[in-house]
């Protein structure tokens, strides 16, 4: 299938960790299975959350574990202009509106609805500052936001998972585009980038699956394709949740890559492998992996 195009899309808070090698090991191999196109894009919008040299010591681990983009990797501080385009385009469509309330006014806001209030610590907002409820009222724009509608049930399907649904407008509401500080929320960039990139198959960790409605919801309001979808196993830490760079995951070791691939593949579920070198371990292991999925 040559028109499958796959990406790897590290946010460079910390170097790779066990958890993040599954994520990028499955894009890799789902694409050389696929005989498809890997690529690797730095998402570093969230700017006071990246760490300087961090991208670099990314691409640095994935080269030790062979794992190679095929073109140059994509930094989304480069895209602003992108960024900046899609927003137009929604707001000249009515699909995205400026928001002037903070933290605190939303808050008062659901407690005032009696609505639930948070949901993965982010508040479903209200819709305060909606066109339809006045706007700004006079008031200075803060973040840029989503306009989700009413009635935005997302079906979508995930070839591990299965048949998935959100109700976007109760379970998210509208979400932000472009936050207070002027950062670009990872739902924008995230979906300009792909389409750009030409991107197929998103493949990435389960702890993202959540994000795809909205994805979804903003593709079809920018009139992108969207792509098929397949979220990996996550390796769970001591305490059950996911390994993260917040709880604290070692950096990958890169003296030993193919003890490291090997780990990563006991979560993917592919069976053991006798190959000596990564080199060698990769092309058994894409073999291994088209036998596991339908290709
Ligand atoms: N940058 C995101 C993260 O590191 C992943 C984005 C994606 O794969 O869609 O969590």
């Amino acid at each position: 299938m040559t028109g499958y195009v796959g990406r790897f899309a590290p946010s460079p808070t910390g170097p790779l960790h066990a958890g993040s090698l599954v994520a990028a090991l499955a894009s890799w191999l789902d694409a050389r299975a696929h005989g498809g196109r890997w690529l690797v894009r730095i998402e570093d919008v969230d700017r006071p959350r990246c760490i300087e040299g961090m991208g670099e010591l990314i691409l640095g681990q994935l080269a030790a574990c062979g794992l190679q983009p095929d073109a140059p990797p994509w930094w989304q501080h480069d895209r602003d202009a992108a960024y900046a385009e899609a927003l137009q385009q929604l707001l000249a469509a009515g699909a995205a509106y400026p928001c002037a309330c903070t933290r605190q006014d939303v808050e008062r806001a659901l407690a005032a609805l009696g609505r639930p209030r948070q949901r993965f610590g982010e508040l479903v907002y209200p819709g305060t500052c909606r066109p339809a409820n006045g706007g700004l009222r006079g008031r200075p724009a803060r973040a840029m936001r989503f306009l989700v509608g009413d009635e935005a049930v997302v079906d979508w399907q995930d070839r591990r998972l299965g048949a998935q649904r959100q109700d976007v407008a109760r379970e998210v509401g509208d979400f932000v585009l472009q936050r207070a500080d002027g950062c670009w929320a990872y739902q924008l960039a995230v979906v300009v980038d792909d389409a750009a990139q030409g991107v197929s198959d998103v493949v990435r960790g389960e702890d993202l699956a959540d994000n795809t409605a909205r994805q979804i919801l903003l593709q079809r309001a920018l009139g992108l394709p969207t792509p098929r979808h397949l979220h990996a196993p996550l390796v769970r830490a001591a305490d059950g949740h996911k390994l993260s760079k917040q709880n604290g995951a070692a950096a990958l070791e890169l003296a030993d890559p193919l003890a490291a691939l090997r780990a990563a593949a006991a979560v993917l579920g592919l069976p053991p492998l006798a190959a000596s070198t990564p080199a060698d371990w990769l092309q058994q292991a894409t073999a291994a992996w088209a036998g596991m999925i339908a290709v």
